[in-house]
């Protein structure tokens, strides 16, 4: 793609609203702008990167057998009495009446919306398991939204629940979604770390938290340094040193941001929802849920909080918004304009390519590219009269000049 077809408002100076640095490389980068406290419109650049992440949960998801679905953002208030959150969440629900004064939320999960249609259709043990997620803008007056995409009053989640028949049949289901959760983490590039958590206001006995390791965190987790036992303070609150709980090794204390949270609800909507299923013995029984969420915007900034060096960004392999992006430092009309486009019209064939031809001097081009933080970068100057280009790599800082196309795309494929 052309550079001066793609909207991408970059800025000079460092927007005063930005604490940490992911927020501001995203600001000036022009990848997301503000439209009021916790409420954020995604530009390009940033919008690619979500539906790159948004695959690769569809991807993962998918293959262990869930299927996706689309719920309404508004949703009526009897399903909230009847679940008891009406009351129980408080203000971070966002409220609004219609024209004939019937009230409505603005959903922030959807455990309601999926039991309604839950208990209508799975009503015998032949239904058993199924699966059920989607992608969607949520809404939560957070008491205070903060840094970006972190904590928004309006975000993308991907929510998924699932339905069982035992209590077993949800055991399996939860560890078989908790490893397609570190599959796509693993995919994001993220060094995170699985947590024993509490459940909050969406319920239930047992949960996990996904946290990615960052100093700008809010939670706190305390971990072994020898086995796998971690777990949030709001649950375990234990001194550094302390022996660890499962007997191995001592606790150490981390910083983490909560990208994902898995749940085993129980029966904590189907009972007072009267969500049932009529067993094998003609015996109704309340239905078994499981839920799962990832915040998608708060995760956009995660990965950039764990991928940048001083204000410079580097996006992961898979979520890139584009692979190559490709830099002529000189005017067009000159030699290095020419190699630049037919690198480009080469390359464009194989892989996504952005090509920066706006009419922006050498040092400009670089500011934004670094912002923009592309991988692969071709930069085309003072040698393309021999026919000879620059091949950068952020990831490990190296550069080759070549003068092969062919030679390009076999370091590109690798
Ligand atoms: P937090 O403790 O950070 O408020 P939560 O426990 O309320 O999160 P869940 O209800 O489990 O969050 O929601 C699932 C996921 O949605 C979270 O793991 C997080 O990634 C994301 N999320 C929750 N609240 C927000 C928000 N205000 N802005 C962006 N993402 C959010
Ligand atoms: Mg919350």
């Amino acid at each position: 793609m052309k550079q001066t077809l793609l909207f991408v408002p970059t800025l000079r100076e460092i927007p005063k609203e930005a604490e940490v640095t992911s927020h501001k490389i995203l600001l000036r980068g022009g990848y997301i702008r503000q439209l009021a406290a916790g409420i954020y419109t995604y530009l390009p650049l940033a919008y690619k990167i979500i539906k790159k992440i948004e695959n690769i949960i569809r991807e993962e998801l998918d293959a262990i057998g869930c299927s996706e679905l689309l719920m309404p953002t508004m949703q009526p208030k009897d399903i909230w009495v009847e679940s008891g959150r009406w009351q129980d969440y408080g203000k971070e629900l966002m409220r609004l009446q219609d024209r004939h004064d019937r009230d409505f939320c603005l959903g922030p999960t959807h455990e309601e919306v999926i039991t309604t249609h839950a208990r209508e259709y799975f009503t015998s043990y032949k239904k058993f398991p199924v699966a059920l997620y989607q992608i969607q803008t949520k809404f939560r007056d957070e008491f205070r939204p903060r840094f970006g995409l972190m904590r928004g009053r309006e975000f993308i989640m991907k929510d998924l629940y699932s339905f069982h028949t035992s209590q077993e049949d949800l055991d399996i289901w939860y560890q078989k979604v908790r490893q397609a959760y570190q599959n796509i983490f693993d995919r994001c590039e993220l060094n995170y770390r699985i947590v024993s958590a509490d459940s909050g206001n969406i319920g239930g006995k047992e949960s996990e938290e996904f946290m990615i390791l960052c100093d700008i965190g809010e939670d706190t987790i305390v971990y072994s340094d020898e086995s796998d036992f971690a777990s949030n303070t709001e649950l375990h609150n234990l001194p550094i040193g302390a022996p660890s709980p499962d007997g191995k090794g001592h606790i150490l204390h981390a910083k983490g941001i909560e990208a994902g949270h898995i749940f085993k609800l129980g029966t904590k909507y189907s009972v007072p929802m009267k969500a049932f299923f009529v067993d094998q013995d003609q015996v109704q029984k309340p239905i078994i849920m499981g839920c799962y969420g990832i915040g998608i915007s708060r995760l956009l900034m995660a990965i950039l909080e764990q991928h940048y060096e001083g204000d410079k960004a580097c996006w992961p392999k898979e979520v890139t918004p584009f692979q190559v992006h490709i830099l002529p430092v000189d005017k067009e009309g000159s030699p290095a304009w020419e190699l630049a486009e037919k690198v480009y019209q080469e390359l464009d064939k194989k892989f996504e390519v952005l090509f920066d031809d706006r009419n922006e001097r050498a040092g400009v081009k670089f500011n934004d590219a670094d912002l923009i933080g592309i991988n692969h970068r071709i930069i085309v100057g003072k040698k393309a009269d021999k026919g000879i280009f620059e091949y950068k790599r952020l990831s490990d800082n190296t550069t080759r000049e070549l003068s092969n196309l062919q030679e390009l795309i076999n370091i590109l494929k690798k």
